[in-house]
């Protein structure tokens, strides 16, 4: 699917990334819409159609009226906003990469995909990350800080980090300006906010929750400008690389339990060496992550402050 909204909008911009169809009537772009998607959609999954209307024909049309309907509902509704808000597409599936200071004085790099980056009028930067499956609840949990601060959701957070951070943003319509890599926090003076927002448009997702994007949104950094809740957060990626540099990898309960390959031979369920686990010297660092809260980002136990 991310593939089928890829394609969409770079077809569809301007030089400047502004959509290419701002005079057009509503109903002439709902049928747009509904035409380019449906064309896509038929390309992008002609190999898979091929294979399931062999046998089930009528599950196949079930399933891609299904998606076709869930994505021209979101992709229309997207379109209208963008237009609305007169914001421009900046970048579409872009990587993004920055240096971080790693615990024992050096750095690590790391780098993030961004499904789509708007730039609005103000100078916001918006990084959009589109969700095609899974429940209300993981939805809300990916702009949850607090699922942040203690490691368990990253991505939304680590976006806004980047774009932050990030002056080299390839591809960027009319990019020059965005070039504030070795000013670290001078981008975002500049452009005033960076906000996270993801965007569930695939068929699981009821009616309800895409009249309500404008909530599913985390701007950064967070709060209220005093860098703390930010600087938490750079302090668990910290933890995590040098966990990851060490080769810990503690049980986690949070962890892809349910894709591990070493699930059957995992200990998770066995208390005793879930506590031994949790109370190891090598992965405290890890544990007291846990007792991070939006009011309490730096947990005395953590050395970070109190
Ligand atoms: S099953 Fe065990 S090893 Fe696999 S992700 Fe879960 S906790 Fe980690």
């Amino acid at each position: 699917m991310h593939r089928i909204l890829q394609r969409f909008w770079p077809a569809l911009l301007d030089g400047q990334g502004h959509p290419n169809v701002r005079r057009a009537a509503a109903g002439d772009l709902a049928e747009l819409t509904a035409s380019r998607i449906s064309e896509l959609f038929d390309e992008e999954t002609a190999l898979l159609a091929a294979r399931v209307s062999r046998r089930y024909p009528a599950l196949w049309q079930g399933v891609r009226s299904r998606w076709i309907e869930a994505l021209v509902r979101g992709v229309y509704r997207d379109l209208r906003r963008l237009l609305e808000e007169e914001a421009r597409i900046g970048a579409v599936e872009k990587t993004l990469s920055a240096e971080f200071a790693s615990v024992n004085g050096g750095s690590f790099s790391l780098r993030g995909r961004l499904d789509r980056l708007d730039i609005l009028p103000d100078g916001s930067l918006r990084v959009v990350d589109y969700k095609t499956a899974g429940s209300v609840n993981s939805v809300k949990k990916m702009i949850d800080l607090k699922e942040a601060l203690r490691a368990e959701r990253l991505q939304i957070p680590l976006y806004g980090e980047l774009a932050v951070r990030c002056g080299d943003l390839p591809g960027v319509s009319g990019g020059g300006d965005l070039s504030a890599a070795s000013e670290g926090q001078g981008l975002l003076r500049r452009r005033g906010r960076v906000i996270g927002q993801v965007l569930p448009i695939g068929p699981g997702f009821d009616a309800d929750l895409l009249g309500r994007w404008d909530e599913l949104v985390l701007e950064w950094p967070p709060g209220d400008g005093s860098d703390s809740l930010a600087e938490s957060f750079r302090h668990t990626l910290q933890v995590l690389v040098d966990m990851a540099a060490r080769g810990s990898f503690p049980l986690n309960d949070y962890g892809p339990c349910q894709i591990c390959e070493y699930a059957p031979a995992c200990r998770k369920s066995h208390p005793p060496s879930v506590e031994r686990v949790r109370t190891a010297p090598s992965y405290r660092p890890y544990f007291l992550l846990k007792e991070k809260t939006k009011s309490k980002p730096f947990p005395p136990a953590t050395g970070m402050g109190g």
